[in-house]
């Protein structure tokens, strides 16, 4: 049972000045569209008005979960108890020096590439179909045919959960596939700097639409879902695994495995349960035709929804 008090305390405090929504259903939060509600979600608009959020939950010891635009995400039916921060639409501002490009946490990793393209950047092509922010790109090192964030990252800023700054050089932020190491470390990414080489602009575009062209010929975009449910094995690729075993189509609930692309789960008007106990099916098949563990690349947060009693 959630302790509503200091909730109350957090959005009497700084309801005036953040959006903070209580009992925010995080189906519209998530492009997998499911999920129960977050107990408060508040969406600040400046680094400043997080870091007062966060010095706030942090003295009413409420519990923080960060969100950006909550595509690679699937929170549970019973949602997330206490504070979720969504850095998104409210913090997306872009700027341009030379060959850097400096962009707030919540800006579109589509928005990036357009706007890197636009001033003759390159090396951000890769991104511009990947329907992140540029905080959960880099906080996942997110990437696409050949690219990744941890080649073009020079610079990651941001706040721990207290509200302390911190600054990592690209290098430090130890890229791997799908791996950071904020993963370990409970860091808010605040701006994220890249460092581009010139390029010709129409070039730029034109790599874009053909990767996007590419995208929704291969992936189910008309069906929500929250990207490729595994990460790449050694050796192989999730989808074709999960192709070979026969997988493609099967459902439990309205959890389904595209008939489209193997390796994207997609909701049909499932529940988070359906989803977990799909994830669980894909992952023994798998195993044991297979021999090969499949790991989950979508983050799994929140709370089963409480069993009533009959
Ligand atoms: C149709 C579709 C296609 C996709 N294609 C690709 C693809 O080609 N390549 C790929 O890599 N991914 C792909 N994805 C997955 C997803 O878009 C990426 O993982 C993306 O980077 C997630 O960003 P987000 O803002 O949605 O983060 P969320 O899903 O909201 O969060 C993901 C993780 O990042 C953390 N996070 C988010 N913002 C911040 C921040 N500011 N600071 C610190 N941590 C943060 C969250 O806590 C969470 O653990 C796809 C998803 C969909 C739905």
């Amino acid at each position: 049972m959630t302790d509503l008090k200091p909730l109350k305390q957090l959005e009497d405090r700084l309801g005036g000045e953040v959006k903070i929504i209580p009992m925010a259903p995080m189906a519209q939060y998530t492009t997998l569209r499911l999920g129960g509600p977050a107990d408060l979600l508040a969406e600040p608009d400046s680094p400043e008005t997080l870091t007062r959020l966060l010095e706030e939950a942090h003295r009413l010891e409420i519990p923080v979960t960060l969100i950006g635009h909550g595509s690679n995400l699937l929170v549970k039916d019973g949602g997330i108890r206490g504070l979720v921060i969504r850095i998104c639409r409210e913090m997306r501002r872009i700027e341009v020096k030379g060959n850097t490009i400096r962009a707030q946490a919540g800006a579109m990793l589509s928005s990036l590439a357009m706007t890197a393209a636009e001033n003759s950047l390159g090396g951000l092509t890769f991104a511009s179909g990947i329907p992140g922010t540029v905080g959960g790109g880099v906080y996942m090192n997110a990437g696409a045919y050949g690219g990744e964030m941890g080649q073009v990252v020079t610079l990651v800023e941001g706040v721990d959960l207290s509200g302390r700054p911190f600054r990592y050089a690209g290098e430090e932020m130890q890229f791997s596939y799908r791996h950071t190491r904020l993963m370990e470390e409970d860091k808010i990414v605040t701006h994220v700097t890249c460092q581009l080489p010139n390029a010709n602009r129409e070039e730029l575009i034109k790599e874009m639409v053909e990767l996007n062209r590419r995208r929704a010929e291969k992936q189910p975009l008309t069906l929500p879902s929250a990207g490729s449910t595994f990460k790449r094995p050694v050796g192989g690729y999730a989808s074709a695994l999960v192709d070979e075993c026969g997988l493609k189509g099967v459902s439990v609930g309205g959890a389904q495995v595209s008939e489209k692309h193997a390796g994207f789960l997609v909701n049909r008007g499932g529940t988070a349960a359906d989803f977990l106990a799909l994830i669980a099916h894909v992952q023994k098949v798998v195993f044991e035709k297979k021999g090969i563990v499949l790991e989950p690349e979508v983050r799994i947060l929140g709370e089963d929804a409480p069993v009533t009693p009959v």
